[in-house]
């Protein structure tokens, strides 16, 4: 029936975004390096570093990917964050922001991240 499979869709979110690790981290309840914070956004150490730094800016709420976004006043705050945090890391030869997006892009999280990397010079095309 209608309930009952609504019932399911429910549950289904519930049980995905409890397992959500960048939701965990945005909830403290998986450690994590952070190196700043507000109401609606987290940046913290990436736990495979590529470069010197590389940390991850998030939003706290669950968002799936670029892809998904409504509010790009979000993400204008979030590419903010990732200036913000390259500046106060000192990065004034120059950093990259990356977000991938999908299986095609890359994507392994499925929570909006952008990347900041930095500390060496950077090759391009990526791979
Ligand atoms: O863009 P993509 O989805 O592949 O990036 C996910 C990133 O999240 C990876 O760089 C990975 O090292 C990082 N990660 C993390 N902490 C976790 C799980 C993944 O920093 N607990």
């Amino acid at each position: 029936t209608l309930g009952t499979r609504h019932c399911g869709s429910t549950l289904f979110r519930r049980i995905y975004l409890e397992n959500c690790v960048f939701c965990l981290i945005a909830e403290k309840k998986l450690d994590s390096q952070i190196i700043y914070e507000d109401d609606i956004s987290l940046a913290f150490k990436d736990i495979n570093p590529v470069a010197p730094f590389h940390v991850l800016v998030i939003p706290k709420k669950h968002i799936r990917s670029l892809g998904d976004v409504e509010d790009f006043n979000l993400v204008s705050h979030l590419l903010y964050v990732c200036n913000l945090v390259a500046q106060k890391e000192g990065l004034t030869k120059g950093y990259r922001v990356v977000t991938n997006v999908g299986d095609d892009g890359g994507q392994t999280v499925f929570h909006l991240h952008f990347h900041v990397i930095g500390g060496r010079p950077m090759d391009w095309p990526p791979g």
